[in-house]
């Protein structure tokens, strides 16, 4: 099919005053380009991801590199043959990606990790002493992870610093690489590893979407998929022959990528389920999940 449209991945920290007369404005500017996704609009930067036809991209991108509130920001962006999201949302919200760190929360243009990027990263992973923390949730990570990366067994991110509290032990006195998507989470997430009185933390600057583009370092060392939040769901990150995929339906084992939300009301929980054993066996992750619905 032809690859007529666009997606873009963006985020930038800078002070936006009036940031909820901006939202309106910013709203209007996406439905007169007939772009879909979801952008988020705080006093501290805006962070979206879009789809739209290849022109109306442009001319968005275009437009945001005119107005000094976000000129300067740094797009990622992957052809696409439709839209990957099923309509516009643009919203205010106090925090532009939801960490939850409440009155620990850190401020990226005052502090934040080292910035690496995708050489100065897999050069970085090879060192003594490392450890790499991936700062994503467990289903993103399952999907797929750098190679001997830490993945934290979170649902989200607002449980990082639980998790942190029971792994400084070992994190202490080594050096720290944190990655995430696009890098957004860990221009905070490396701040807050500072603040808490790590030393040496830096960060994969422009996220796994950034890396698996890089000509030098073809997605190397990572493994799977990356957990992409539009239709999508999985993109391919390693260009190498070492790529592979990591994830197992839960069902009968086979290799499988493709993610379902437990029907289960009240699990929701994603996990792999492949294709055949959806339709022989339902769309119920556990014995557990199957007792609870087989007895309402
Ligand atoms: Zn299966
Ligand atoms: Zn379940």
């Amino acid at each position: 099919m032809a690859q007529d449209h666009q997606i873009l991945l963006y985020y930038l920290y800078r002070r936006i005053e009036n940031s909820r007369d901006f939202v309106e404005e910013h709203r209007s500017l996406c439905q007169s380009l007939g772009l879909r996704g979801r952008i988020l609009i705080g006093e501290e930067g805006i962070n979206g991801t879009v789809s739209g036809l290849r022109e109306a991209t442009e001319r968005y991108r275009e437009t945001l590199g005119n107005d000094p509130r976000t000129a300067g920001i740094t797009f990622k962006i992957d052809p696409a043959d439709r839209h990957v999201f099923p309509k516009l949302i643009v919203k205010w919200r106090p925090e532009i990606v939801t960490l939850g760190l409440g009155p620990d929360d850190v401020d990226p243009t005052a502090r934040t990790g080292k910035r690496l990027n995708p050489s100065e990263w897999l050069a970085a992973m090879q060192e003594d002493n490392v450890v790499v923390i991936d700062g994503r949730n467990r289903y993103e990570s399952e999907l797929g992870r750098f190679k001997g990366a830490v993945c934290p067994d979170i649902e989200n991110f607002r449980e990082f610093p639980d998790w942190l509290r029971e792994h400084a032990d070992e994190l202490r006195g080594r050096k720290i690489l944190t990655y995430c998507t696009g890098g957004i989470r860990c221009e905070k997430l490396s701040g807050y590893l500072l603040e808490e009185g790590f030393e040496d933390v830096s960060q994969l600057e422009g996220g796994i979407v950034t890396y698996a583009k890089d000509p030098a370092t073809l997605g190397r060392d990572f493994e799977g998929l990356c957990y992409v939040f539009d239709q999508r769901i999985g993109v391919e990150v390693n260009f190498t022959e070492t790529r592979s995929l990591i994830s197992h339906c839960e069902k009968c084992g086979e290799p499988c990528a493709r993610y379902r939300n437990c029907s289960c009301k009240s699990c929701n929980r994603k996990f792999f389920l492949c294709e055949p054993c959806e339709q022989t066996k339902g769309r119920l992750c556990s014995p557990a999940c199957q007792e609870l619905v087989g007895n309402l």
